[in-house]
């Protein structure tokens, strides 16, 4: 009898060596670096699916929307953001970026010119060192400046449907920007698109494929126990609803909610968590396809930074860092030393667990709109084209202007993942992997390729579909899990 209750409380399979809580960017690319190296791994989402929390839209190939950051925070996004588009290059839109500079604020372009250059020097060091790395084109044309007299000269010619060169990009876009309001010269640089649907798509296909994860979604972590020093065969317990898991090492990948489980272990974790929401809308077609839009602005003011991104079939996705439209009153908490998992006001838990009224999605989509038509005065006629992408992300330590998390490792065999930029996840995976080794959890492993061959055995018409039925399944038109340009 007793033997009959231990089979049933604890999971049939042995022990694990790596249980991985969950299952946003971080775990998932965590988990197939491990399988990518031979190394079993019980990886839990809450989620129907993975890869449901925070969106991103955009790769950071070198910091060109945050102008107060370091150069090196620069470089290193750049070559984060490489190292990922080369993992799931399926879901990397190669579309550029206009980058510009309201008169109303205190930007200097002399500033932004100055780093543009050491990224370029960058850029070539990183390709000299593999010439795999060249997925931003040609480093000589990372950027192109603009002057009033060529966007003038611009203006008179026609539209391209399918822009290729930085100046047909450019011609398109300039046609429906108010440039009057904005410093000169502009800038076009190769920071593309990042689809989120598409990676969760490929990273749920592979990890379903391989035997080295036990993927598991629809299921939430209740509680961990700490059996170091108990003399046993592992290390922790994992527990579910109506299952214990055993694992040698303890990931820690639930992102905002991170803070929970450092609650069990009475570990302080000084972090904030930040709530913020993009919105979706529809426009009218146009006759060529535009960059992802920026005009710079103070953070939390009413001039905050707005964001304008294309998507397929006429959708654009739309960031504004003002209270009234990305941001929210009451959405930046901070860690407490007894509390080590912060909590949201009532409107945001709302949101964040039964999702958005009607009414909200209307009004701070109209908000959103309107901060457009600023720059973008046709956008005017843009309407509310599906709910919001929304979530809360962790920051570590206070300052909530930071770019890059990483990972940290508060006691032996357990790990935290605290990424603040989605790019940042294989650097994380790829730590925790030594870490792994250097413990002895696994002996050392031998696999030198650069490449994911699990990842690149998923068909592209599989990746389409899943993807598309992730969008649809999240209430998203399915147009979101399309590229604006089609991989060749
Ligand atoms: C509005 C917005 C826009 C953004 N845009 C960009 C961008 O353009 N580019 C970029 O690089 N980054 C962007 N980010 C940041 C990016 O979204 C995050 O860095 C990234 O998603 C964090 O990934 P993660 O895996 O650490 O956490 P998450 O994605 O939050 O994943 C954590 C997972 O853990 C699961 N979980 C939590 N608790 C449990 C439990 N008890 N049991 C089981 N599962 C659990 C959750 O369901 C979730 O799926 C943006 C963030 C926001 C909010």
């Amino acid at each position: 009898m007793i033997l009959q209750n231990f089979k049933s409380y604890f999971s049939m399979r042995e022990i694990y060596n790596v249980g991985i809580i969950g299952g946003g960017v971080s775990g998932v690319v965590t988990a197939l670096q491990l399988s990518k190296h031979g190394i079993d791994s019980v990886l839990f989402e809450q989620q129907k699916s993975v890869v449901n929390g925070p969106p991103f839209c955009h790769l950071h190939a070198g910091g060109n929307l945050y102008p107060d950051i370091s150069v090196a925070q620069c470089q290193l996004l750049m070559k984060q953001s490489i190292e990922m588009a080369r993992m799931f290059p399926e879901s990397i839109d190669e579309r550029p970026t206009l980058i510009s500079v309201p008169k109303t604020e205190k930007y200097e372009f002399s500033n932004l010119k100055q780093r543009l250059d050491m990224l370029v020097d960058y850029y070539k060091s990183l390709i000299a060192e593999d010439s795999e790395n060249e997925i931003l084109g040609a480093p000589e044309d990372y950027y192109k400046i603009y002057t009033k007299a060529d966007l003038e000269r611009l203006t008179e010619l026609p539209s391209v449907k399918q822009p290729k060169t930085s100046d047909q990009w450019m011609t398109n876009a300039i046609k429906f920007i108010d440039f009057k309001k904005l410093k000169m010269p502009v800038i076009l640089v190769q920071e593309y698109g990042w689809n989120l649907f598409r990676l969760g798509a490929q990273a749920q296909l592979a990890l379903n494929k391989t035997s080295f994860c036990d993927l598991k979604t629809n299921t939430n972590v209740t509680h961990i126990k700490d059996v170091r020093n108990e003399n046993l065969d592992y290390n922790w317990e994992i527990s579910t609803k109506d299952t214990v898991y055993r694992v040698n090492y303890l990931v820690n990948s639930c992102g905002f909610k991170a803070g929970a489980f450092d609650e069990f272990l009475h570990l302080n974790n000084e972090h904030l968590i930040e709530f913020k929401a993009a919105y979706v809308s529809k426009w009218d077609a146009i006759p060529g396809l535009i960059p992802e839009l920026i005009f710079h602005g103070e953070r939390g003011t009413p001039r905050g930074m707005v964001q304008l991104t294309p998507y397929s079939d006429d959708y654009y996705q739309i960031h504004g860092m003002t209270n009234e439209v990305t941001l929210f009153k009451n959405g930046l908490v901070k860690s407490q030393e007894k509390v080590q998992q912060p909590e949201f006001d009532e409107a945001i838990t709302e949101k964040l667990t039964r999702g958005w009224e009607p009414k909200d999605i209307k009004a701070r989509t109209e908000k959103a709109i309107q901060l457009v038509t600023q720059f973008v005065p046709a956008f005017k006629s843009a309407i509310v084209g599906g709910p919001p992408l929304f979530g809360a992300q962790q920051i570590p330590g206070d300052d909530p202007n930071l770019r890059i998390g990483e990972v940290r490792f508060p006691c032996k065999t357990y790990a935290r993942s605290e990424i603040v930029k989605a790019s940042s996840a294989l650097t994380v995976a790829n730590q925790i992997l030594d870490e792994v080794h250097n413990l002895g959890i696994v002996s050392e492993t031998q696999d030198s390729n650069t490449e994911n061959t699990l990842l690149e055995s998923i068909p592209k018409k599989d990746i389409d579909a899943l993807a598309e039925g992730l969008a649809e399944q999240r209430g998203y038109p399915k147009a979101l899990s399309r590229l604006l340009i089609e991989r060749s």
